[in-house]
């Protein structure tokens, strides 16, 4: 993933290449055509290196975006939700849990609201479609409004 090693590569790769064009530019042209393919070719790929690594840095810009939105949606969330038994609940008017029971695991740790099912096969459990974590549905029950 790249890092501030990329962005400080980028840098050097951008200074090596203006190194090599401001040689060009000073040589007045007096550099044997050799060399000048050569420093040419030098130039290009410092350039060609650039390039790829300024790819890198946009796509972590873009996953960073990507978290970052994330995070202000489960923030934006945060006190909507009430543990109550083994789940997490919706809030009534009153602030009481009602509800659904949504997932205390993916609660606790990824701050994502997903709501359990009844296990298949059994009126025992419930399991989060995401996590897989298991509950005794005694213990995360459908909560109505009194
Ligand atoms: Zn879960």
């Amino acid at each position: 993933m790249p890092d501030i090693a990329t962005i400080s590569s980028i840098i050097g790769s951008v200074k090596a290449a203006t190194d090599i064009a401001r040689l060009l530019k000073d040589s007045n042209l007096s550099l044997e055509k050799a060399e000048l393919k050569l420093k040419l070719a030098d130039l290009v790929g410092a350039l060609a290196d650039t390039k790829l690594q300024i790819a890198e840095i946009q796509e972590l810009l873009s996953k960073k975006d990507q978290r970052i939105f994330e995070l202000e949606e489960a923030f934006q969330f945060k006190d909507t939700l009430i543990r109550s038994g083994d789940a997490y609940y919706d809030l009534n008017d009153s602030g009481k849990a009602v509800g659904q029971p949504y997932c205390m695991h993916c609660w606790e740790t990824k701050h994502k609201a997903f709501h359990l099912h009844n296990e298949v096969g059994t009126t025992l459990n419930k399991v989060c479609p995401s996590c897989k974590t298991k509950y005794q549905a005694k213990q995360t029950q459908l909560l109505r409004v009194d």
